[in-house]
């Protein structure tokens, strides 16, 4: 069965990084084609996602029989064999894939996939290292940052925020963040606004430069 419609991802390579992504897409209700290399991989992926197949996708004809070239979206999951990642990416290029995902290992790998054209080339180690040094170093309890400079960080609600309007509190004129949402034990996230009164034992999600967004997080 050829799975290649308008909401379907093909992703090259079950390992971690692959089987997690393309088991989460499967749970959004996106279908997916997962290939790899490894017949032990394929096993264990059978009948988790919509397709998986064995194949070697640095050969532009395995992955033509698989219909790949009917994908408008592709994730290269391949890292640690480098030279495997560059000629898979090589492939699905000349195959005018219109969105291509690669993850890779280190600067060198990104910068050859970048240069090659490849659309989104991600970085999980050094992403979740930046963002961990973040939890490690404050009071964030999570934290994302949206594009270099500008962050949403989750942290407890501090005093200076506790049993008074947000519009009153000069958060955007003093801090230079705002209080997207906010959350009370035991209920749901809501988003706040001017009227929105804290307690204290709030989490609270800060958006702002990142910086500011940071900065607030650590007052108590
Ligand atoms: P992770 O850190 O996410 O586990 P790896 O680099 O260890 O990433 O795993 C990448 C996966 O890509 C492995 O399962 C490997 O078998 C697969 N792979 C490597 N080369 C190819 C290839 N040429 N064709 C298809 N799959 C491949």
């Amino acid at each position: 069965r050829r799975i290649a419609e308008a909401d379907s991802v093909a992703v090259i390579g079950l390992g971690r990084f692959g089987s997690a992504l393309a088991l989460e897409l499967m749970a959004g209700g996106t279908e997916v084609l997962g290939i790899d290399v490894d017949e032990t991989l394929v096993q264990l992926m059978n009948g988790r996602l919509t397709q998986v197949v064995r194949a070697d996708s640095t050969k532009e004809e395995a992955l033509r029989q698989l219909a790949v070239d009917e994908f408008d979206r592709v994730v290269v999951a391949i890292g640690d064999d480098i030279s495997a990642s560059i000629l898979t990416c090589s492939v699905l290029l000349s195959m005018k894939i219109p969105v291509i995902w690669a993850k890779v290992v280190d600067d060198r790998h990104g910068l050859i996939l970048e240069q090659l054209g490849v659309h989104h080339v991600i970085y999980p180690e050094k992403d979740m290292g930046r963002r961990v040094a973040h939890l490690v170093r404050g009071a964030a309890l999570d934290y994302i940052e949206v594009e270099p400079g500008y962050a949403l960080v989750k942290s407890a609600a501090p005093a200076i925020l506790i049993g008074k309007r947000l519009g009153d509190t000069g958060l955007r004129t003093e801090h230079d963040v705002t209080v997207a949402a906010f959350k009370r034990a035991g209920e749901q996230w809501r988003n706040a606004d001017a009227d929105t009164v804290l307690h204290a034992g709030d989490t609270i999600l800060v958006v702002g430069p990142t910086a500011s967004a940071e900065s607030f997080a650590q007052l108590r």
